[in-house]
Parts: structure tokens; C-alpha cells; sequence
């Protein structure tokens, strides 16, 4: 097993209140690691914490250590626009840019640097491919996708995280809200990604079931006396 982040006693402030409190834990590359814990204890803070987006939506300080192959990424040097490709985030609602299917997907990839368009549609097409959303969307690539249904545009959000190959891709509860089966697409397309080497998962899961189906490591998380969020317990999801 080889970590592809190590968290060494994170405790973490959102306006000075303490929301996460001494987390410690690896997250090893290739496994689905699962999030598990209940409402308000600081899952989504957590996962935020491993590419600092929580940065984007309040004041944060931070305790302790949060390294990717052994680089602090609090440190000052770290280019933060770097790191949050490399460790992507998929949010619990579908957040599509009002643009066509293609677009949102070929987004990232352009800010990536200018490439040839047979070069960025085959990398458009390969990242749906790898979403399984290929042969509901082909003839709708240059529709807009808010056109499309619940589930396709959450499966076209990990198409387009997908499409800037990150080392690392955090799913924030990537079910909430659909219907069982847009739920069960989402969570097969979880699973066929699993079984792709060079992907690294952490996701937040309200579904014990799930869990057990889809990750590798459980992470336990709880909150204290004092309403603070704290891992209690992190280890193999089957034993
Ligand atoms: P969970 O994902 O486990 O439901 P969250 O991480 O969303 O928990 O929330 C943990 C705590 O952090 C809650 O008390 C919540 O109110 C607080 N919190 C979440 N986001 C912010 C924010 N942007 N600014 C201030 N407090 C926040
Ligand atoms: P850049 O122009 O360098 O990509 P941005 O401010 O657009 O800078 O975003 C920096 C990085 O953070 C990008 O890689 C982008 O994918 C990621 N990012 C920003 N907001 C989100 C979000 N809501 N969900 C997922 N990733 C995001």
C-alpha cells in the first residue's frame, strides 16, 4: 500500500471555530477510501481540507499536516490552481457550467494549455467514455448539458474531473439526491473506475451498504462533547 496522502493531526478552523479536531490517516493510493459519519461533524470539511477548497468559502486555519507524496500542501509555496487538478473534487449537486455537454468537459483541459481539436476530442470522448455516459450523450454533445437528466449530469461532473486525469478524485456524497437507479448508475460507474489502476477515491457516503461495496477503507468520523468533528475509527472496510 502506498499513501498518496498522509493527514498527521489536522485540526482545522472555519472562522476560528473549530470544526475538525487531531484527524489523522492515510489515504493510499489506487483504494476507495469511504467517509462515513453523521450530519454536521465535518466530512465535507474534511474532504475540502485535501485540496484546500474549503479556502474558496470561508476563513481557514489549519492544524498539523496534510501531505501529498510528502509535500505539505500548506505550505505557502504550493500552487494551489496545481494542486486542485491533481486532486479533483466532485460535489453533491451537479454544478455544470451553462455550456454545451462538450464544453464543460474540454473546460479544464483548455486552461491546461491550447491543443490540436482532434487531440482535445478525443479526449472529450474518452472521459465520457470513462464516465459511461458515452451512448446516452454522443448525438447531444453540443446541447447544453442542464439539458440532461439528474444523473447524467452528475456521471458528465466525473467525465469532466475525469477528463484532467487527477491523481485524485474526492466525491462528496456523489448520489445525494437522485432516483435509486441514477443512484445505482453513479455508484456502478464507482465501481468500474475502482477497477482502473491510477485512480485514487475518497468519497463521502451516507449509505452504510454502500460502503461496504464500494471502498476499500472506511473512515469513521464523529463528532465530540463539543460538537467538533473527529475520526474515531479508520481501517479496512471488510475485515
Ligand atoms: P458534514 O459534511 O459531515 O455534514 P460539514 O463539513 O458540512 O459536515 O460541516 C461541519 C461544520 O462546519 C458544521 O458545523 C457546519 O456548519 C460548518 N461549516 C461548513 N461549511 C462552513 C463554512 N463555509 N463556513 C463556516 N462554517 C461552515
Ligand atoms: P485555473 O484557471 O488555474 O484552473 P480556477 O480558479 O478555475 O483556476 O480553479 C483552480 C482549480 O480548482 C481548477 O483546476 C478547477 O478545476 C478547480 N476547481 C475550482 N472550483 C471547483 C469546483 N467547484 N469543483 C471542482 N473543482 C474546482
Amino acid at each position: 500500500l502506498i499513501p498518496a496522502i498522509k493527514v498527521k493531526n489536522l485540526s482545522l478552523y472555519y472562522n476560528t471555530q473549530k470544526i475538525l479536531e487531531g484527524v489523522s490517516m492515510d489515504i493510499y493510493q489506487d483504494k476507495v477510501t469511504a467517509i462515513i459519519g453523521p450530519s454536521g461533524c465535518g466530512k465535507s470539511t474534511f474532504i475540502k481540507s485535501l485540496n484546500r477548497m474549503n479556502e474558496l468559502e470561508a476563513d481557514v486555519q489549519v492544524e498539523g499536516k496534510v501531505e501529498f507524496y510528502n509535500q505539505n500542501i500548506y505550505e505557502r509555496r504550493v500552487n494551489l490552481n496545481r494542486l486542485r487538478r491533481q486532486v479533483s473534487m466532485v460535489l453533491p449537486k451537479p454544478n455544470l457550467f451553462p455550456m454545451s455537454v462538450y464544453d464543460n468537459v474540454a473546460y479544464g483541459v483548455k486552461i491546461l494549455g491550447w491543443r490540436p481539436k482532434v487531440e482535445l476530442d478525443q479526449i472529450v470522448e474518452s472521459a465520457i467514455k470513462d464516465a459511461d455516459l458515452w451512448d446516452e450523450v454522443k448525438n447531444k454533445l453540443h446541447k447544453s448539458a442542464l439539458e440532461l437528466s439528474g444523473g447524467q449530469q452528475q456521471r458528465l461532473c466525473i467525465a469532466r474531473a475525469l477528463a484532467v486525469k487527477p491523481k485524485i478524485i474526492l466525491m462528496d456524497e456523489p448520489c445525494f439526491g437522485l432516483d435509486p437507479i441514477a443512484a445505482t448508475k453513479v455508484e456502478g460507474l464507482i465501481q468500474s473506475l475502482r477497477l482502473r489502476s491510477e485512480l485514487t477515491m475518497v468519497i463521502i457516503s451516507h449509505n452504510l451498504q454502500q460502503v461496504t461495496r464500494i471502498s476499500d477503507f472506511t473512515a469513521f468520523f464523529s463528532t465530540n462533547e463539543h460538537r467538533i468533528g473527529q475520526m474515531v475509527e479508520f481501517g479496512l472496510t471488510k475485515k
